[in-house]
């Protein structure tokens, strides 16, 4: 079950962990993988992550602190480092009142492939707007 998620780079939903495991395990039950997922991230193994207003859960093995940069296209996500300075980290606890534990940065953007086919798009919208 980790290893599926260790394995997995592109932050897979829970239905995309199961689809996965039930390669491995076909029998295997829904309820039992959301189950294990939960306890995994309970047990500090995996992160929940919530990448955009109403887009589902993912999940991450990465623990350790680190950045995404997220496509508002197909929602694709990737681990980027993009630490903040620890004067910054500082300041920030102070103008807050807050004793920081943890922050993580989230960039969005369109990732190389989506950016492809939006340019492909606009310049066939370009020239249809012409031949109007
Ligand atoms: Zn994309
Ligand atoms: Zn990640």
């Amino acid at each position: 079950m980790l290893d599926v998620l260790i394995a997995a780079h592109d932050h897979p939903t829970a239905a995309q962990v199961l689809d996965r495991v039930r390669e491995h395990q076909p029998g295997i039950g829904a309820a039992t993988v959301y189950r294990t997922l939960s306890l995994l991230v309970e047990a500090g193994q995996a992160r929940v992550l919530s990448l955009g207003e109403g887009a589902s859960a993912r999940y991450d093995a990465n623990v350790s602190r680190h950045d995404h940069v997220l496509c508002v296209d197909c929602g694709a996500a990737m681990d980027v480092a993009a630490p903040l300075p620890a004067r910054a980290l500082a300041d920030m606890a102070s103008r807050t009142g807050y004793d920081l534990i943890e922050y993580d940065v989230q960039f969005r953007g369109r990732c190389p492939s989506c950016n492809k086919a939006h340019r492909k798009q606009s310049k066939t919208n370009e020239k249809r707007n012409r031949s109007v």
